[in-house]
């Protein structure tokens, strides 16, 4: 038998398909793999809930060698050899596979689920996990009756992520839908950045959308072009490339009352304008891409080489420079340890300190095990993305909550799940810099943690800031000149290059003109305090959905993949309930926008977000007032983007059913 051995990190294990395999070979790789994972495949496979019962007791949580946030499960001994020894029979074609209760009930989906995850799993969270883990596509709350009026035809604007997955929805249920995308390839933020070590910090068993598994994945964090990969192949398989119109920038939106459609200036790159019309629009612009740098300087004064993180020259050789990371957030940690070894010098000019959590010996590869059975046994990707949403979702969610009491005696965590994270990080910095107090003082952060985003130490960021050719400087740029930077000591830093690593405006659509009914423009609607009702719609705007808005990207755990399936989901059902009603435009009754955003304020006020203490952060806008985390559980704001509730709408300017005016 011909084998392919796999490189991995993991000691190694036959990789051949099961049918190439011996039985005693797929136990071999078994023995490796998470147990509780496993019985519950097995349950799938055999339809068998009572195997459960027989081999679940006694399965214990144990540290998982390969992530810190999720333990792994083991079972007695003489139960889980039982169990591999049943699988590897099955996947080796003693047996054939029943797969007679491909999804279980309620009551065998939550007992698997509990075993899975250790943990209890209330019943509020089985329709989500179900669909989340990728057990079930999103589906249609509000039954479909029959193909949508092809007057009913979706922009898409920006083919990122959101907009990707607003296409797959949109072609799924039969709209007809153009994407206007400025760039000519898909993929937004992860086609955008080419920096040494972008990566995604987000695991890759759950970045992704849950219709769509990837079983291939060969690290934990994908590398920014591994994910990149991911989201081209989603366009090619889905058939979404042909509905992209490339190189095409939107410009403008206007609703006309005339003909109850928005028309659309898009800009080729040419520069020639054109004009089109829909009768629906999704934004998905994305909000980190516009690029940020500090005010009051005269960047062009220097005389060597700057560019922003987002623009990095892959062909660019930075050996024997001088060379300024100007910016301490996620995208200099990435990009340090990947040139410090290249560079003569390396200044890293930090406004704030950062949280940063270690990163765990074993993240790096995924295990031969894992990527064996991820690939070759069905339902394990499944029954594993369940297993990490559930650890990094509204587990961490206490985190995230004031405890006034606990407050009133610690000035830099608001309660003892956020003092136990702080704890985490400071451990990370007390061992990476315990020699040297000076950097002990510049590298602890003053907030608590989660006042901001935490970021992820991709290995090596705290280690490559002690090597020798390593400078942490916190005394603030006050200006650019030709020679290189100079800080507020005084002192001039020589450079011959600089990178702006200084992250994103968040914009929420004020860089475009968007006029809704009688002219209103977005940006005066919302000045500096954009609200929105469930993150996705705004009185005066009928037909305009947006994918990442006003306090809907959770903030305490998941990933903005969530976001983008559950606000997609909300608005095919919006366009469905059109559908039923045969109506030309919906908007949102402002109302129903005033009390739910009075209700989310109120939960909001006792986030993390409203004590964030001196952190600098684009959630806030300039008042210091919470503008983009949701602050509600991941589950709360999934049922609630299930399918909109009728009365609260105005379909063609009369209130829907029930509704009030
Ligand atoms: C370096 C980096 C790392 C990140 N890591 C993570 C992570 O680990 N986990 C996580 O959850 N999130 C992460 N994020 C956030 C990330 O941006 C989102 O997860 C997601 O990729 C955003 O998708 P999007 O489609 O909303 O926006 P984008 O990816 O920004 O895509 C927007 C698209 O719209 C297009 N567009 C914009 N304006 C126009 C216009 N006027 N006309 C036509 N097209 C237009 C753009 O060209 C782009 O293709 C990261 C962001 C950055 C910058």
């Amino acid at each position: 038998m011909t084998r392919v051995r796999e490189q991995s990190a993991a000691p190694e294990l036959p990789w051949a398909p099961p049918a190439e395999l011996t039985p005693e070979e797929i136990e071999e790789i078994l023995a490796q793999a998470d147990h509780a994972i496993q019985l519950a495949c097995l349950v799938q496979l055999t339809g068998d809930d009572s195997l459960l019962a027989t081999y679940g007791p006694g399965t214990t949580q144990e540290p998982n060698p390969t992530m810190r946030l999720m333990p792994r499960t083991a079972m007695p001994e003489v139960n889980a050899r039982v169990v591999r020894s049943w699988l590897s029979k099955l996947l080796a074609g003693d047996a054939t596979p029943q797969v007679e209760l491909p999804l279980p009930d309620d009551a065998t989906f939550r007992r698997a689920a509990e075993l899975v995850v250790g943990q209890g799993v209330p019943q509020e969270f089985l329709p989500l996990l179900r669909e989340q883990a990728g057990f079930e596509p999103p589906h249609p709350v509000r039954p479909i009756t029959g193909p949508p009026p092809e007057t009913l035809d979706v922009a898409i604007i920006g083919a990122g992520m959101a907009g990707i997955n607003a296409a797959v929805q949109a072609q799924r249920r039969g709209y007809r839908y153009t994407v206007y995308e400025r760039h000519h390839e898909v993929g937004g933020t992860w086609h955008e950045h080419n920096y040494p070590g972008v990566a995604v910090d987000t695991p890759s068993l759950y970045y992704s959308f849950s219709y769509e598994l990837n079983p291939n994945w060969t690290h934990y964090y994908p590398a920014g072009e591994d994910y990149q990969a991911y989201l081209v192949k989603l366009v090619d398989d889905y058939g979404v490339r042909e509905h992209i119109r490339f190189g095409t920038e939107m410009v403008s939106l206007r609703w006309s009352d005339g003909d109850q459609r928005w028309h659309i200036t898009l800009r080729g790159e040419d520069g020639a304008v054109q004009e089109t019309t829909a009768a629906v629009v999704v934004t998905a612009v994305g909000y980190l891409n516009a690029q940020s740098f500090p005010a009051n300087l005269d960047r062009e004064a220097f005389a060597g080489l700057q560019f922003h993180s987002q623009d990095w020259d892959p062909a660019l050789d930075l050996t024997g420079k001088r060379v300024a990371i100007v910016g301490a957030g996620a995208t200099s940690m990435q990009i340090v340890p990947r040139i410090v070894d290249q560079v003569s010098h390396l200044t890293v000019f930090q406004r704030q300190a950062h949280w940063v959590v270690p990163k765990f010996s074993g993240e790096k590869e995924v295990g031969a095990a894992d990527r064996w059975a991820l690939r070759h046994l069905p339902f394990y990707n499944q029954w594993s993305r369940l297993k990490i949403y559930w650890y990094l979702s509204d587990n961490l969610y206490p985190n995230v909550r004031a405890d006034k009491e606990w407050m009133e005696t610690h000035e830099f965590s608001i309660n003892q799940g956020n003092e136990r994270v702080r704890q985490l990080c400071l451990k990370h910095i007390y061992e990476s810099f315990g020699h040297d107090p000076e950097m002990v003082a510049k590298m602890t952060p003053d907030h608590p943690p989660n006042s901001k985003r935490i970021n992820k130490d991709p290995g090596g960021y705290y280690d490559a800031l002690n090597r020798e050719n390593a400078l942490v400087v916190t005394s603030a740029v006050t200006e650019v000149v030709p020679e290189g930077i100079v800080t507020a000591d005084g002192e001039l830093h020589e450079l011959d290059v600089i990178v702006w690593a200084t992250g994103y405006t968040l914009k929420f659509l004020s860089q475009f003109e968007i006029r809704g009914r009688d002219g209103a423009a977005l940006t005066d609607v919302w000045g500096d305090a954009p609200s929105a009702y469930l993150g996705v719609s705004v009185p005066g705007f009928p037909n305009l959905f947006i994918t990442s808005g006003p306090h809907a990207s959770t903030a305490h755990g998941g990933g903005q993949n969530f976001l983008f399936e559950a606000s997609t989901q909300y608005i095919m059902e919006c366009l469905q309930l059109m559908v039923d009603r045969g109506a030309r435009t919906l908007e949102v009754d402002r109302a129903a926008h005033d009390a739910y955003n009075a209700g989310m304020e109120q939960v909001l006020a006792g986030s993390i977000w409203c004590n964030t203490g001196t952190a600098h952060t684009y959630y806030l806008n300039k008042q210091g007032r919470p503008i983009l985390p949701s602050p509600w559980r991941m589950v709360d704001f999934w049922t609630k983007l299930r399918t909109p509730v009728e009365e609260h709408f105005v379909l063609d300017g009369a209130p829907a059913r029930g509704g009030r005016r």
